[in-house]
Order: C-alpha cells, then sequence, then structure tokens
C-alpha cells in the first residue's frame, strides 16, 4: 500500500511492512478534517489514495495546494512541534496511514533513505517558500512604485510629491540650501474642456506633463498635483534661477502643439505659475500655499505668466 510514496523510495520492504503494521490507518470521507490549523503537529501521514487540500483560514476555503497518492503531509509540525499552519481536509475519500512522533523519529533512526528523502522535501519546499518570499516582496515594491506615479500622465503624483517635499525640507533645514516650489495652474482648462472634451483634456494634460519633464534639469523634480495642476521641485534654486526656468518652461508650453489623436491641430493652452521659495523653519505646506497665492496673483495679472511670492 505504501509502494508509490516518493518519500519511502529505498526503504526496505520489511521496513515498509512494520510501517504498515505500526502505523494508523485511517478511511477520511470528503470533507473530514485531517489536519487542523492551529493545532500541534503529532502525526505524519501518507496519502495511500484520495485527494487532500491544504486550506488556510477556514476548513472549507478553497484549497491552496491539492495533495495525491504518494503525497506525504505533517511532517513539519512532527519535527518542529508547532502548530499547522493550515487545514489539510479529504477533497474526496481518501485512505492515509499515519506515523506518530515516536515511529516517525525511530523512521528517521533507522532508515538513511527515509532522512534524506525527508531532508530533499524540506528543502524543496523551503525553496519554494523563499521564492514566494522573493516574488511577494517584487509585487509589493511594484505596487510601492505604481502608488507613487499618476496613472494618466506618468508623472509623479501628489503622494510622492509630499514625501520628496519633506525630505528635501529636511536636507533644507540641514545644509541650509535654498528651495523653491513652483504651482502651476493649466489656463482656462474648463474652457478647454468643454469646447474640445474630456478626452482631449486628458490629452493635453498628458502633453504638458511631458513637456514640464523634459524642459527642466534632470535635478528639477515634477509631479501632478491633482486636476490640471502641476508641482516643480527646485532644490538649490534661488528664486530668481527658478523665475528663470519656470518662464522658459511656460514659453515652451504656449508654444507647444497640441494635437487630436487624429492629428488635428488644438489651440494652444497655457500655464499660470508661482513660485515660492521656502523659508526656514516653516511647514512645507506653507511654501505651497504661497506659490498657490502667486499662482493666482499670475491669473489675476492676466494668466500665461509666472509671479514669485514676495514674503
Ligand atoms: P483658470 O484659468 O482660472 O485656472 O480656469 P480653469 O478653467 O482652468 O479653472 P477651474 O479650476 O475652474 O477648472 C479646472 C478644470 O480642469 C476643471 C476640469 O474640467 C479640468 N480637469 C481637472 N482634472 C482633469 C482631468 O483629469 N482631466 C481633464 N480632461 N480635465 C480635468
Ligand atoms: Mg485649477
Ligand atoms: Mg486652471
Amino acid at each position: 500500500m505504501l509502494d508509490h510514496v516518493a518519500m519511502l523510495e529505498g526503504v526496505t520492504p520489511a521496513q515498509r511492512e512494520g510501517l504498515v503494521k505500526t502505523g494508523a490507518q485511517r478511511r477520511l470521507t470528503k470533507g473530514d478534517v485531517l489536519i487542523s490549523q492551529g493545532a500541534p503537529g503529532t502525526a505524519m501521514s501518507f496519502l495511500v489514495s484520495g485527494q487532500l487540500g491544504v486550506s488556510l483560514g477556514e476548513a472549507t476555503a478553497d484549497p491552496i495546494a491539492v495533495l495525491g497518492p504518494g503525497e506525504t503531509v505533517g511532517e513539519l509540525g512532527v519535527i518542529t512541534g508547532e502548530a499547522a499552519s493550515a487545514f489539510v481536509v479529504a477533497l474526496e475519500d481518501s485512505e492515509v496511514l499515519s506515523l506518530g512522533e515516536d515511529e516517525f523519529w525511530e523512521l528517521v533512526q533507522s532508515s538513511h533513505p527515509f532522512a534524506v528523502n525527508l531532508i530533499v522535501k524540506l528543502a524543496e519546499r523551503l525553496r519554494k517558500n523563499n521564492a514566494t518570499v522573493s516574488s511577494n516582496i517584487e509585487k509589493r515594491r511594484l505596487y510601492e512604485r505604481a502608488a507613487m506615479f499618476d496613472g494618466l500622465t506618468g508623472i509623479h503624483n501628489r503622494r510622492w510629491l509630499d514625501e520628496t517635499l519633506h525630505r528635501l525640507v529636511t536636507r533644507h533645514e540641514r545644509d541650509q540650501e535654498s528651495l523653491c516650489v513652483a504651482l502651476i495652474d493649466i489656463d482656462h482648462f474648463k474652457k478647454f474642456n468643454d469646447t474640445h472634451g474630456h478626452d482631449v483634456g486628458d490629452l493635453v494634460l498628458t502633453t504638458v506633463a511631458s513637456t514640464l519633464v523634459k524642459n527642466l534639469r534632470p535635478t528639477d523634480l515634477v509631479a501632478r498635483f491633482g486636476g490640471e495642476e502641476f508641482v516643480i521641485l527646485f532644490p538649490q534654486t534661488t528664486t530668481q534661477e527658478a523665475k528663470l526656468a519656470g518662464d522658459r518652461v511656460r514659453e515652451t508650453v504656449a508654444q507647444t502643439l497640441m494635437k487630436k489623436p487624429d492629428g488635428a491641430a488644438l489651440p494652444h493652452v497655457t500655464i499660470s505659475m508661482g513660485i515660492a521659495a521656502l523659508i526656514h523653519g516653516e511647514k512645507p505646506s506653507d511654501t505651497l500655499k504661497a506659490a498657490d497665492l502667486a499662482m493666482y496673483e499670475a491669473k489675476h495679472g492676466g494668466r500665461n505668466q509666472v509671479r514669485v511670492a514676495q514674503r
């Protein structure tokens, strides 16, 4: 009955017979629980026939793994004495042969092939678990990365901006470096959307975002602040330098040809920008507020212009 058990490969026929005599033979009906999650491990079982499922949380949960005849279960619990990490449930009527702790250790002591098979199986499981952990870490990294980018424009988003600004402010406080923040808002964008449609508006947002990124120094940082607003962080930059850079990108945006997906030309769009330098000791949100006020001055001044917060 144990001929097809991989873990018993190399174990002598006499020892196998001994196991059949000493082990507890059990018939499980579909749905019977062989091992309960949380219960201490006291037996290792060979699946003689049928099918077992491994489920997490509840015995009736969809199995995360399925075991067939010849496979073994419960050995880790016997070795570590720790509680089972999952339920093992009969997916169909099944037969198992279970060895208690003493019989298990006796077999390890008396059969070199069994001990080797056991080591190989545990090593395989370790490998598999390591691969799962690595892939989970990788997935988490990807999710974290995705959470820092704006889905529409592909540039960094507000969450990234908040974190980065916080980091830059800490550095600014430490190194006494100048840091400027620019807030940008597209002019009359509501009318643009109303005239050309939201999808075309989205396209323009993407074009403006890439125009900003392409026309700034690699050390300047751009993010979509929300809606049709963007923020540029200018590290180690004075307000005069930021104003020059800001005016340059403002001019570039105004000259950028906007196109519909079918290639048809659209009216040019312009941006208004407010710039504020971080004042020693203030919160990042205060600097953003000052840049926002300066941006509104640019709007009131006629739009398509850059204003620097005077403070
Ligand atoms: P102003 O020059 O004063 O900024 O005028 P405005 O029309 O741009 O300002 P307002 O804040 O009234 O309108 C912003 C518009 O931006 C509203 C909305 O239609 C548009 N908008 C915001 N987010 C998106 C977006 O993700 N996609 C598109 N297509 N439009 C957006
Ligand atoms: Mg706005
Ligand atoms: Mg606007």
